[in-house]
């Protein structure tokens, strides 16, 4: 598990990383400049234009006159948006290799695992919503008396979109794909810890032959930057995917200045349910998938793992056995599985909460400390005996840390699973259909996965129950959350 540092990322070329305003690369305003940082080293990558209020001000003028009635966006009809979307993703698929490695290099993961899941997914993501551009259409409705009534599904307008650092190009492509497919114009703000590879798309963009100001794209911090979108009094609507704390913030901005649009892809702690008649080698690995993938920096991370109470001393045997083998070192190297944290904060609060769970008094089988002396890398963890009420069984960890509870029936399961503020995910293993229809309809989570973990599809919609989000992504759910539907009666 020696962590070698990313020596064969050397190659991995930085192309862009200025503003991207009216189809122009600029400076911010301030003339600032922030790093971005490899996680596998610690060491900074380079320096990226640091946008704050003024370089969103810009930004939103640029995709509001992109918006207007006479642009060569709002000219372009339906079916050339989709040929626009076609292009782009085209274009990443010709430059995928490139954006796995950038990618890789600036969050972490295993470059293997951006080549098989990241890219693949952000490609079929613009290419399902290039399908639907020319498909949006409304309804006649036979109102009473006599009249011609009908539906028109229009563009919501200028669009804000703040995404996160965990899986920058799919989180890129889950908000440009359906806003551009219904006509709306971007600002969007790729996370501080990782804006390559969303600036890298920007290119694509350009080379597609998008139109002036229909794709804004300002790296930036949180607090700076992505206020003054969700503040902005020219912006329609805020997509945000992040953290449920500041989702209360963005609402907050949205209430308090032009009630905006909002729609929020939070936190989660889905609980993974294991009943004693699943194929246990497959829920095994399935759990073990559910919670590490991604250094478990997945808002949908299966993080709290129910096991009924027959099989669990086997399946916490066997799941322990599994962390062992897992491999962590350089997201260069082919074998690896599990590269580093995102960043510093993200490693301190990992360690702060399998501090928590050995205090609280948690029994720790494995992992639990640093890996190597350079990097954020947290060795895979696991905790049993873990009860409803510790933090690491409540609060969302995002790391390698995983929590086994055990259950002893399916009413029970079912309401310690519903016992949360969260509602993202969730999952059940059984050979019993019964038992998994009966936890597919109760459990309030937004996806139920059934004998499976992680299935991600572009025509599948995806979000939160509760605190962990409104509205959907993905789907034609998705696309609904960038339309806004104008009635029209006529008199005959
Ligand atoms: P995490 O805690 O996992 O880093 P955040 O929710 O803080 O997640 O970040 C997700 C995205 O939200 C990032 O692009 C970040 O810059 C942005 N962000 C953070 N704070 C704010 C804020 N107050 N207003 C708008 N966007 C923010």
């Amino acid at each position: 598990m020696a962590t070698v540092a990313s020596s064969l990322a050397n190659d991995v070329a930085v192309k862009a990383t200025k503003l991207l305003i009216n189809n122009r690369w600029v400076d911010s305003h301030s003339g600032r400049t922030f790093a971005t940082i490899n996680p596998a080293t610690g060491e900074e990558i380079c320096q990226v234009a640091e946008a704050d209020e003024p370089d969103v001000d810009l930004a939103v003028k640029a995709a509001r006159q992109a918006f207007h009635s006479k642009s060569a966006w709002r000219r372009m009809s339906a079916a050339e948006r989709g040929r626009l979307l076609n292009k782009l993703a085209d274009l990443i698929e010709k430059n995928a290799e490139e954006l796995a490695r950038l990618e890789s290099l600036d969050n972490g993961k295993p470059v293997a695992v951006a080549r098989a899941a990241d890219l693949p997914l952000t490609i079929a993501c613009y290419r399902y919503y290039a399908g639907w551009a020319d498909k949006i259409q409304g309804r006649t409705i036979p109102i009473a008396g006599d009249y011609f009534c009908y539906t028109r599904l229009e563009p919501v307008g200028v669009v804000g979109q703040i995404i996160p650092w965990n899986f920058p190009l799919l989180m890129q492509a889950w908000k440009l794909g359906p806003a551009l497919a219904a006509g709306n114009t971007v600002v969007l703000k790729p996370a501080e810890q990782t804006p390559l590879t969303a600036l890298r798309v920007g290119e694509l963009l350009l080379e597609a032959g998008f139109p002036e100001g229909v794709v804004n794209i300002l790296p930036g911090f949180g607090p700076t930057a992505g206020a003054a979108i969700a503040k902005h009094m020219d912006v329609d609507k805020v997509a945000f995917t992040g953290s449920t704390e500041v989702g209360h913030l963005i609402m907050e901005n949205a209430a308090r200045t032009n009630l905006k649009r909002v729609t929020l892809e939070l936190g989660g702690k889905s609980p993974n349910i294991v009943f004693n008649d699943a194929d246990l080698d497959q829920a095994i690995e399935g759990a073990h998938f559910a919670l590490f993938f991604n250094q478990g920096q997945c808002c949908c991370a299966g993080s709290r793992l129910f096991v009924e109470s027959k099989v669990y001393d086997e399946f916490v045997d066997k799941s322990v056995a599994r962390a062992k083998r897992r491999t962590v070192g350089d997201p260069f190297d082919a074998s690896t599985e599990q590269g580093p944290q995102v960043d510093q904060a993200q490693f301190d609060k990992v360690m702060s909460y399998i501090d928590a769970g050995k205090q609280e008094g948690a029994k720790l089988l494995c992992g639990g400390g640093r890996v190597g002396d350079r990097g954020y890398f947290v060795a895979p963890t696991v905790f049993a005996d873990v009860s409803d009420g510790m933090k690491i069984a409540q609060e969302e960890i995002f790391g390698p840390v995983m929590s086994i509870i055990k259950f002893r029936d399916l009413d029970e399961v079912v309401e310690r699973a519903n016992t949360t503020m969260y509602g993202l995910a969730a999952a059940v293993w059984t050979r019993d259909i019964g038992k998994a229809h009966a936890v597919a309809n109760t459990v309030r989570a937004g996806t139920v996965w059934v004998n499976c973990y992680d299935v991600f599809d572009a025509a599948a919609p995806f979000g939160g129950f509760k605190q962990s989000g409104i509205g959907r992504e993905l789907g034609e759910y998705g696309l609904q959350q960038y339309t806004e539907v104008k009635t029209v009666t006529v008199k005959m």
